[in-house]
């Protein structure tokens, strides 16, 4: 399979020390052979990693490599949200991933949360269409959305702001995706929709993280995986093969390309990649 026709991103978050962020320019540098059409650098709700995030995108575009900030509203007014996408564009950043976020307990309310189609909004009607922007997308619905009609419909209302594509959350059954995409169609959704792929590094975290976003891990996958016990090797091993087939189907069946949640490491999206035939050396 080659590179050209399928996009691929890959995703990290900030790291918090020096040390990490040296360690996250390597796993950038063994991503690079993929030709990622970009990576993309994820926010804390509330601002709470505003500079880091920007720092490192702005370092990483300088550097030559196309990274996207993901950004939300948080508890900040219009100044600061305009003036750091100002700040992106003076670096020549081209792509925004636009969502509402999650509040960090302690941080507010939802109530002052500003939905992602209102930020979409806000991109486009004051820097015009200098932006790609990405949105996210549930093939298993958002938890706190009332109906899969009103989420999909919501999604709709993201690109009819102006968003130019989708980055799902992450899922381990294609049916999900297909099923959601095709609802998409329906409802007049034209716009790619990338599916979000998640490696399995720590399954304890990963069962945790996805009763709270509403990710399902199906019954068979997880007590295959726990069946593994302390063979934490083993189980890695079977999970990437697992994921490596997940990304093959979805490809197969039209998926547009691979959005990777990294974790900030290189092993096992860089073997699931390599597994697939897409690298581009
Ligand atoms: P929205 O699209 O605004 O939707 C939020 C909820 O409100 C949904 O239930 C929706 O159905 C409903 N809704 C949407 N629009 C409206 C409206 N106009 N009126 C009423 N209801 C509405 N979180 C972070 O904090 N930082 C990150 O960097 C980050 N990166 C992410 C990247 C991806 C690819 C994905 C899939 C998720 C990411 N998240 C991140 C998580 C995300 O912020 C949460 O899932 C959040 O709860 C919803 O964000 P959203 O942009 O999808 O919200």
């Amino acid at each position: 399979m080659s590179n050209d026709d399928i996009r691929l991103s890959f995703e990290f978050f900030p790291p918090k020390t020096d040390a990490g962020k040296e360690k996250l320019i390597a796993v950038r540098d063994g991503y690079a052979k993929f030709n990622p059409d970009f990576y993309s650098m994820t926010y804390g709700a509330g601002g709470s990693t505003r500079n880091n995030t920007k720092d490192l995108v702005v370092q990483y575009n300088a550097d030559g490599h196309a990274t996207a900030p993901h950004l939300s509203f948080g508890v900040d007014g219009d100044d600061i949200i305009a003036e750091l996408i100002q700040e992106y564009k003076d670096a020549n950043v081209n792509r925004i991933v636009a969502l509402r976020g999650d509040m960090p307990s302690g941080l507010g309310g939802s109530s002052q949360m500003v939905y992602a189609n209102e930020l979409v909004a806000f991109i486009r009607e004051r820097f015009g269409d200098h932006f790609h922007i990405e949105v996210a997308a549930y093939p298993e619905i958002h938890p706190e959305s009332e109906s899969y009609l009103t989420d999909i419909n919501y999604l709709k209302g993201k690109f009819d702001a102006g968003a130019n594509s989708a980055l799902t959350q992450y899922f381990f059954n294609p049916d999900a995706y297909f099923y959601f995409v095709e609802s998409c169609q329906k409802i007049g959704i034209d716009k790619p929709i990338y599916p979000g792929i998640m490696p399995i590094i720590n399954l304890k975290s990963l069962v945790r993280f996805s009763d709270s976003c509403g990710a399902e891990i199906p019954r068979w996958f997880r007590k295959a995986l726990e069946a593994y016990g302390d063979d934490q090797e083993s189980m890695k091993a079977f999970a990437s093969d697992a994921i490596t087939e997940l990304c093959a189907l979805l490809l197969e069946n039209g998926a547009p390309g691979l959005h990777f949640y990294t974790m900030n490491q290189l092993e096992p999206v860089k073997t699931i990649v390599e597994n697939l035939g897409l690298n581009a050396e």
